[in-house]
C-alpha cells in the first residue's frame, strides 16, 4: 500500500492573503509530499505495509522507530491542519464545541490567548493543538517536531503548524502575528466540532 498525497480541501490561492498560494504551494507541494514520499520508502516491504496512517505512527512511537514515525506523524499532521482552515469567514463555534470551551477556558478570547501563548512557548518547531483528554474536558497544549497529542492519549480538534516553513514566507520571524491570523481568520470551527463528534481518532481524517 502506498500513502497518497491529500489534495488541499480548497485551492491554493483560497487563504490569501492570510496564507499566500506561495506559501501552501510549498507547504503542501513540497513539505507534506516529502513527508510522504520518505514515509512511502521507509514502510515498504516492512510489517508497516498496510497498516493506516495513524497506527503506522503508533506503531512507530512504541517501537522507538524515529524515522518512520517523524514521516508518518508529519503525514497526518499535515493532512489534519489542512482541514482546520477554511477560505470562508469563520463562524463562531457552536453547540458541545462551545459549551466545552466555554467550560474549560471561560471564553473564545480567553482560549485565544491560550491558544497564541503555548504556540509562542514551544521552542524551535512543533504543533500546537486544542484537544479533549479522556476525561472529555478541553485543553491546549503544544508538541515538539512531529509528535502528535494521540501518542499522550489526547484526542486532537485542532492545530497550528508552529514550524517556520508553516510561516516565514508570509510573516518571516513573527510566529505571533501568525498564530493571531490562524485564530482569527483561518480557523474551520465546523471542523473542530466534527472532531469532537468523532468516535475513533483514525477516523477523523475521513470525517
Ligand atoms: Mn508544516
Amino acid at each position: 500500500m502506498t500513502f497518497n498525497l491529500p489534495d488541499l480541501p480548497y485551492a491554493q490561492d483560497a487563504l490569501a492573503p492570510h496564507m499566500s498560494e506561495q506559501t501552501l504551494n510549498f507547504h503542501h507541494g513540497k513539505h507534506h509530499k516529502g513527508y510522504v514520499d520518505k514515509l512511502n520508502d521507509a514502510v515498504k516491504g516492512t510489517d508497516y505495509d498496510g497498516m493506516e496512517l495513524l497506527d503506522v505512527a503508533r506503531r512507530a512511537h512504541e517501537k522507538g522507530d524515529t524515522a518512520v514515525f517523524n514521516n508518518a506523524a508529519q503525514a497526518w499532521n499535515h493532512a489534519f491542519f489542512w482541514r482546520c482552515m477554511s477560505p470562508a469567514t469563520p463562524v463562531e463555534p457552536q453547540g458541545p464545541l462551545a459549551e466545552k470551551i466555554a467550560a474549560t477556558f471561560g471564553s473564545l478570547p480567553q482560549l485565544r490567548t491560550r491558544f497564541i501563548a503555548e504556540g509562542m512557548a514551544r521552542f524551535g518547531s512543533g504543533w500546537v493543538w486544542l484537544v479533549e483528554g479522556t476525561d472529555g474536558v478541553l485543553d491546549v497544549v503544544s508538541t515538539a517536531n512531529a509528535d502528535l497529542p494521540q501518542t499522550a492519549g489526547l484526542k486532537p480538534l485542532l492545530t497550528c503548524d508552529l514550524w517556520e516553513h508553516a510561516y516565514y514566507l508570509d510573516y518571516q520571524n513573527a510566529r505571533q502575528a501568525f498564530l493571531e491570523v490562524f485564530f482569527d481568520h483561518l480557523v474551520d470551527w465546523d471542523f473542530a466540532a466534527t472532531c469532537l463528534n468523532t468516535q475513533g481518532d483514525s477516523n477523523i481524517l475521513a470525517a
